[in-house]
């Protein structure tokens, strides 16, 4: 059943009236207190004038004072209201003045800051939709193409052979971006289970890095390795993607003959892993928001990538207790370092 509603403008007019009603009774009566109190010490013997007088006056005084109250009340209230409809408009843009609201002042500045936050995300959302079409778009319209050059007659075996590789690379594409997404809304709404085994982390970068030395190969760069063994006790189905993620952008943001350099050790309790590139680096700016969701710092999308490796990266070092630090210098090339707990006490080699 539908509720009937009475209008904001009714509901507050009657707010004031019930409050200008009841200040002049309150005030009528504390005068008529006084003047009882008055006559009952002897001190007064009130006939009907005084008597009225004494409710009058008050009751008056009361009416008005309350009629004034209640009008500054009510004009910031209604603009307040009047700005949250706004905002509920779609228009975000909305601000309250806070310097020379009185009472109000925190109450308008709590909504400046909560239309700011909403203005960002929003703005943060329409980039990421922007991104992740732009990213959609690309592969999608490769495979459409080759797709279609396919069905012309006329290429050699090599040829399609080539066009069929093609797709299926773009497709992996486009399965790897939705995967990305899907594991960061996981990690962030904590529907993954952490789970902990024991294993050779060392095993795991190892293959991790076979898996990416052909993109290094491709450009050219020298991909080389100080892995020490090291038995831990941590997420195995977790850590791939901290360990792919770094090094793929220490590939992808060092220039073609650039240099990797990656390490696994062991401090007590703790796996020290460190991949350092000589690439493109970052300035103080750029790396105060890698870890945000959706950042690229080339605003052009030049390179493949949608800004989740980070944050996922980042997800994924705090679930399992562990710590990420960054050096870099624009020009000269990233440090990424990832101290984990759960090394186990020995110095034997896997096996
Ligand atoms: P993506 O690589 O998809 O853009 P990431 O979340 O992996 O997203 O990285 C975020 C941003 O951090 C990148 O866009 C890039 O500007 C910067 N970045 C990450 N790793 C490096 C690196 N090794 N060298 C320079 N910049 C990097």
């Amino acid at each position: 059943m539908r509720e009937m509603r009475e209008s904001p403008q009714l509901g507050s007019l009657r707010l004031l009236v019930r409050f200008i009603i009841l200040s002049a009774l309150l005030s009528a009566g504390a005068a008529a207190l006084c003047v009882l109190t008055a006559a009952l010490a002897g001190r007064l013997s009130p006939g009907p004038a005084v008597w009225a007088a004494a409710l009058a006056v008050p009751a008056a005084f009361g009416a008005v004072t309350a009629l004034l109250a209640g009008r500054y009340f009510n004009r910031r209230f209604r603009r307040l209201r009047d700005s949250f409809q706004t905002i509920i408009d779609g228009d975000l843009s909305v601000r309250l003045p806070v310097e020379g609201s009185g009472a109000f002042s925190a109450a308008y500045a709590d909504f400046n800051r909560m239309a700011e936050e909403l203005q960002n995300v929003r703005a943060r959302r329409d980039e990421y939709v922007n991104t992740f079409t732009h990213e959609f778009k690309t592969p999608l319209t490769a495979i459409r193409g080759f797709a279609e050059l396919l069905q012309e007659p006329g290429f050699t075996e090599a040829e399609q052979k080539k066009y069929l590789q093609i797709i299926a690379s773009e497709s992996t594409q486009l399965a790897e971006l939705a995967n990305d997404a899907l594991l960061l809304t996981k990690l962030e709404t904590g529907n993954l289970p952490v789970s902990r085994t024991t294993f050779w982390l060392d095993e795991q970068v190892s293959h991790c890095l076979l898996l990416l030395e052909g993109s290094a190969r491709e450009k050219a760069q020298t991909l080389t390795a100080d892995i020490a063994p090291v038995e831990f006790t941590g997420s195995v189905e977790l850590l791939p993607h901290v360990w792919n993620n770094l090094v793929g952008n220490a590939i992808k943001y060092t220039p073609n003959g650039g240099h990797i350099r990656v390490s696994l050790q062991r401090q007590g309790d703790t796996a020290v892993f460190t991949v350092a590139d000589d690439g493109i680096g970052m300035s103080d700016e750029v790396r105060s928001h890698i870890f945000d969701r959706y950042y690229q710092a080339d605003p052009a999308h030049t390179r493949r990538g949608i800004g989740l490796g980070l944050p996922i990266v980042h997800s994924i070092v705090s679930l399992c207790g562990g710590r990420i630090q960054v050096e870099s210098t624009p020009g000269a090339g990233s440090t990424f370092r990832v101290l984990l707990p759960g090394a186990e006490p020995t110095e034997a080699a896997g096996a």
